[in-house]
């Protein structure tokens, strides 16, 4: 019995911080530990928020300190990995160059494992979700933005500067008219693909639709109204307008996953986030798409899937990192 390692993964987000205890074999020891993440209280009393959270997560799975092996912590980008450091994400201002990874070291004397949380999900998938069959995968994550993680042979491919697997910035328009996305540039697929870019493209499409929508119902109402899933709720139930959306985002999702296909030639490429409420329809969507454009060889046998995890493949993958740093897989 005391043989069994744990590992604690910390998922920190911008309105929350999610942990949980989970054993070598990927399981979760209890419902996650969730606190408000309050960035705006400042990074001194944020990372006393991550230790407060980890300690609850040891607490809730009934173990103390010393049962676990080692930790991971996973946050949003901008961070230097290797450094250990979060630099200056947009969703956790005022933070500034907090310096998490040897914090958490320090404080609970154990061997602390760093990560992006996009990487940190696509690991969890990886390890015990949608692509634990595969040797090599990569992850779109679709949200307010498109995130994305590669993982090849139980390596995540952070790169030199941690922005390996930024895959909502492929380029798949071209940079002089192409939709503007969000890091300035035009042409990033998130600027066609997140769940934000989707409700601004039904907007769009609206405005010179001249067929019936149910779409239209919606088309003074703020954003709170339309959204993403409303659209994909509305193309299940048959609306022409809505389906159009949704194919569109089908499309440019596949052209994202034939450059990866092309450039990584993963087992796997998986989706995840919001979008994969929309089910198998939107995945064989996706899916026709890749075998029609992609790489004719690597797509033959390319699986398409969604996520399995969830929201949990963060907290998990960040666990999955900690478990890297004191055993192989
Ligand atoms: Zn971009």
């Amino acid at each position: 019995m005391s043989e069994e390692r744990y590992f604690v993964g910390l998922d920190v987000g911008g309105t929350t911080m999610k942990a949980a205890v989970v054993n070598n074999e990927g399981h979760p020891q209890s419902v996650p530990a969730v606190m408000d993440t309050h960035a705006e209280r400042g990074q001194d009393a944020g990372l006393e928020t991550m230790c407060a959270t980890i300690r609850k997560a040891v607490a809730d799975a009934k173990l103390t300190m010393d049962n676990i092996a080692a930790i991971g912590v996973a946050t949003p980008g901008l961070m230097d990995i290797k450094a250990g450091l979060i630099l200056d994400p947009p969703n956790l201002k005022p933070w500034k160059n907090v310096p998490v990874r040897d914090h958490i070291q320090k404080v609970f004397g154990k061997p602390t494992a760093y990560q992006n949380d996009a990487n940190a999900a696509a690991y969890g998938e990886f390890w015990v979700g949608a692509a634990q069959e595969a040797k090599s995968m990569v992850l779109f994550t679709l949200g307010t933005g498109v995130g994305g993680g590669i993982i090849i042979n139980d390596v995540i491919i952070e790169g030199e500067h941690s922005h390996g697997g930024e895959l909502g910035h492929l380029r798949i328009d071209t940079p002089d008219r192409g939709r503007i996305c969000g890091c300035g540039a035009r042409g990033c697929l998130e600027a066609y693909a997140s769940a934000t870019n989707v409700v601004k493209r039904a907007r769009e499409e609206m405005a010179c639709w001249r067929g019936v929508s149910k779409l239209r119902n919606y088309y003074t109402a703020n954003d709170d109204v339309l959204t993403a899933r409303l659209v994909f709720e509305l193309a299940a139930g048959g609306d022409d307008l809505a389906r159009k959306i949704v194919d569109d985002t089908a499309y440019y999702l596949a052209l994202g996953a034939c450059a990866l296909i092309a450039t990584v030639d993963p087992d796997m490429v998986v989706f995840g986030g919001g979008m994969v409420a929309a089910g198998e329809g939107f995945r064989s969507l996706i899916d026709g798409y890749v075998k029609r454009y992609g790489l004719p060889f690597p797509t033959k046998t390319v699986k398409i899937s969604f996520a399995s995890l969830g929201s949990d493949a963060g907290f998990i993958g960040a666990a999955g990192c900690a478990r890297l740093l004191v055993q192989k897989k």
